[in-house]
């Protein structure tokens, strides 16, 4: 008796078959990095694999290689955090494409392919103002320099351009995307024409057009986690697909006792600022204790019955974030990995 995180596959497909149709024609890479946002590496790949999606955003090596292991030889790979000779072989090895942000790692993928024989397939990272890791723009033209100079040998060949957004404000997002258009000039005027290009997650391939180029990276919208003081999910079209249940454990004076707590995690600020789903309609949560919370009481509360703490029909992920001052993403993949996953 203990809380379950319940994924609805049908409620993702539906997210996934929006967000296609309002990125479309450029390309949906899903991202999958954190377990799929904790909803589970392996089944969502699984169902987006055999629902057309033919490319991943899987942050690191490891992740990469295990969406390889589900989805096979076809499906294009995208890992952007890739240390040193030997992963970089790994990855190599495994047909992943990597996205490059620095000369050093650009040196050790050129070494890894020829390790490899194999040429590495490589997506280019301009910084284009998120400071995050990526080639500052006076380094560039020497960057794209020496990656075309490791193509003309065949060590590696240059697949992409890309970098990452804030998707904060408007105008910030508008000036890094001038920065981004710089960089690919500079691609295309090493008769470079061909690269795959791709700036924008969520928020910023929803709604700005200009931003999807040839493929957007996308995850919190694909699970249906709406952007914190953004449009809301009905706007959006796209709805939570992933519920967290608890069952009732004790009834006290205090209140109903609740079988999750910050330990699955829940975080304990959440106390009184959130309600619950009972059998009754919603309820105050009241605390949130390391092992289980408590709920203000209902009429026929009973040892066993179940209720909802997030997901359809109560708070969605972003809901709970906006009342902790968060993002609904950092709720999703708190949610312990030791809570029970189904999937339906
Ligand atoms: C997490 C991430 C994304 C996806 O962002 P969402 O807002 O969840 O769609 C895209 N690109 C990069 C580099 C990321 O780290």
């Amino acid at each position: 008796m203990t809380a379950v995180l319940t994924v609805d596959l049908a409620a993702f497909q539906r997210n996934l078959d929006v967000v296609r149709e309002r990125v479309a024609p450029a390309e949906l890479m899903l991202v999958v990095k954190d377990d799929a946002y904790a909803h589970g590496l392996e089944p969502i790949v699984t169902h987006a694999a055999r629902h057309g999606v033919r490319w991943f955003g899987a942050f690191d090596v490891a992740t990469g290689l295990r969406v390889r292991a589900i989805a096979g030889p076809d499906a294009g790979i995208f890992v952007w955090m890739v240390f040193g000779v030997e992963e970089a072989r790994r990855a190599i090895d495994a047909a992943l494409d990597l996205g490059v942000g620095d000369a050093d790692t650009l040196e050790e993928v050129a070494l890894a392919a020829e390790a490899a024989g194999r040429t590495a397939r490589l997506h280019l990272k301009i910084d284009t103002g998120l400071h995050r890791n990526g080639v500052r723009p006076e380094q560039w033209p020497a960057f794209v320099e020496r990656a075309a100079e490791l193509a003309a040998a065949g060590v590696v060949e240059i697949i992409g351009v890309w970098s990452h957004i804030a998707e904060a404000s408007d105008a910030e997002d508008d000036a890094a995307r001038a920065r981004y258009e710089a960089a690919l000039r500079v691609v295309e005027a090493r008769g470079q024409q061909r690269t795959l290009r791709h700036l924008a997650a969520s928020a910023a391939s929803f709604d700005r057009t200009g931003f999807r180029y040839d493929m957007v990276r996308v995850g919190a919208f694909c699970y249906g986690i709406r952007s914190a003081g953004g449009p809301g999910e009905d706007v959006l079209g796209v709805q939570p697909i992933a519920t967290l249940d608890a069952p009732v454990l004790a009834l006290g004076d205090e209140g109903v006792r609740i079988g999750i707590g910050s330990a699955d995690g829940l975080p304990s600020v959440l106390g009184g600022r959130m309600s619950v789903g009972t059998p009754d309609g919603p309820r105050r949560m009241l605390r949130i204790d390391e092992m289980d919370c408590l709920v203000e009481p209902w009429p026929g509360a009973a040892v066993g019955q179940r209720v909802r703490i997030m997901g359809q029909g109560t708070s969605s992920p972003t809901d709970l974030a906006e009342a902790m001052g968060s993002i609904g993403e950092e709720i999703a993949v708190r949610v312990s990995p030791l809570v029970e996953r189904r999937y339906r």
